[in-house]
């Protein structure tokens, strides 16, 4: 019999996945709180720009590096909203934030090569570390200071071996943004080292409680640092699967002759609608962001008011890290309010060692179920045992 490869087989299944199927194969009502999308439709200016991009013939394939027009819009974009220049030249348009951290591990990661991120983590970073033949380190962050960037843990852990570091600024999984003091420090030693930072900001227009900044102003070594952006999360555009990687030419240029052989380019129709979506009217978008940031306030205010939980102020992202306060993996708890209770949250376990009894909750649900999935986790906290 053939066997696939150790590379892919050693990749596992993350626990969140396995709350998803529980829940699709669940009878019944079920507050779905477990899934990192928006819940609102993509603009309709963003749909009718792909319509017409559509009918108009626009439906071949593009260069490997994307349109120039939507190379411009998003460098255009960047540097409106975080004082960012980048140049045309330097920024790809890729398949959704994944295939540009996926691109961006393989460029920036040689194997045996550690990608190093703060924990708890997005469990894909190690995906793609293992998947370039290079190994993932978690640094755990400390969970009294909410788990913010902690430079000093950061640094002691990169050394020789360092490919790459990833900062997820706000956070998947807890919602933190982190302080930007810590950050230029981990991007200086990381310059230091030769490695490179990955900064994965696919939410950074969904910062609540300061104005957004891009860890890419952070330094005068820009060649160090290679920004992940997407149209998923700002403009509810998951399933249009639109991204950006943006750095400097030494590595873009690589990743522009790789990606030849695996997507070759993004979706030309997407590309129109990230190009509808980043020029046109950012109503739309100023709407879903204030209603996150709503839901925030309400998520905040019901953690408050259940006895024994808690959760670091999710300062942007749309998730909350609920500390439930139990020992051991959360797995086990999060089986139970699904069976017994009918709410669905992703456990902690799955974004590492230090999200180990956690409980991340995604407030990308309308206020009433939110409501509703509280309700439901305070019963289900009440007769766990
Ligand atoms: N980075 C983080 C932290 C995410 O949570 C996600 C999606 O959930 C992504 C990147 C990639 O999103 P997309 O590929 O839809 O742009």
């Amino acid at each position: 019999m053939p066997t696939p490869t150790d590379r892919v087989r050693r990749t596992k299944r993350s626990s969140i996945r396995v709350m998803f199927d529980l829940a699709e194969r669940h009878d019944g009502d079920l507050v779905r709180l477990e899934v990192g999308e928006p819940d609102f439709d993509t603009p309709d200016h963003v749909i009718d720009a792909a319509m017409r991009a559509a009918r108009g013939g626009a439906t071949g394939y593009t260069s490997n590096a994307g349109l120039p027009a939507c190379r411009d819009a998003i460098r255009e974009r960047l540097a409106a909203d975080y004082d960012v220049a980048y140049g045309r030249e330097e920024i790809v348009v890729t398949v959704g934030g994944m295939e540009a951290l996926h691109l961006a591990v393989l460029a920036s990661v040689s194997p045996g090569e550690e990608v190093v991120a703060p924990g708890p983590t997005w469990p894909n970073y190690a995906t793609q570390a293992s998947l370039a033949d290079g190994r993932f380190r978690e640094v755990p962050m400390p969970a009294e200071a909410g788990f913010d960037l902690d430079a000093d843990r950061m640094i002691e852990a990169m050394g020789e071996e360092t490919g790459a570091v990833v900062l997820t600024t706000p956070s998947n999984p807890t919602g933190r943004v982190f302080d930007p003091d810590a950050c230029r420090a981990v991007v200086e030693a990381a310059a230091d080292h030769d490695a490179y930072v990955i900064a994965d900001e696919v939410y950074l227009a969904l910062t609540y409680d300061r104005e957004p900044e891009a860890i890419a102003g952070y330094t005068d070594r820009p060649e160090h640092v290679l920004t992940v952006g997407s149209c998923s999360k700002t403009y509810a555009m998951t399933g249009w699967r639109l991204g950006w990687l943006a750095g400097d030419t030494h590595l873009i240029d690589e990743v522009v002759k790789v990606r030849e052989s695996t997507t070759a380019c993004a979706s030309n129709i997407a590309q129109h609608a990230a190009i509808a979506a980043l020029t046109g009217p950012q109503k739309p978008a100023e709407e879903m962001y204030r209603a996150f940031k709503r839901r925030r306030d309400l998520v905040v205010d019901r953690v408050e008011s259940i006895d024994g939980l808690s959760c670091p102020r999710p300062e942007g992202a749309f998730y909350a890290f609920l500390d439930p306060d139990i020992d051991g993996d959360a797995l086990p708890l999060a089986k139970h309010l699904l069976t017994e209770h009918g709410v669905v949250l992703a456990p902690g376990d799955g974004f590492g060692e230090a999200g180990r009894g956690r409980l991340r909750l995604s407030f990308a649900n309308s206020s009433a179920r939110i409501e509703e999935g509280f309700d439901r986790v305070e019963a289900g906290l009440a007769t766990y045992e």
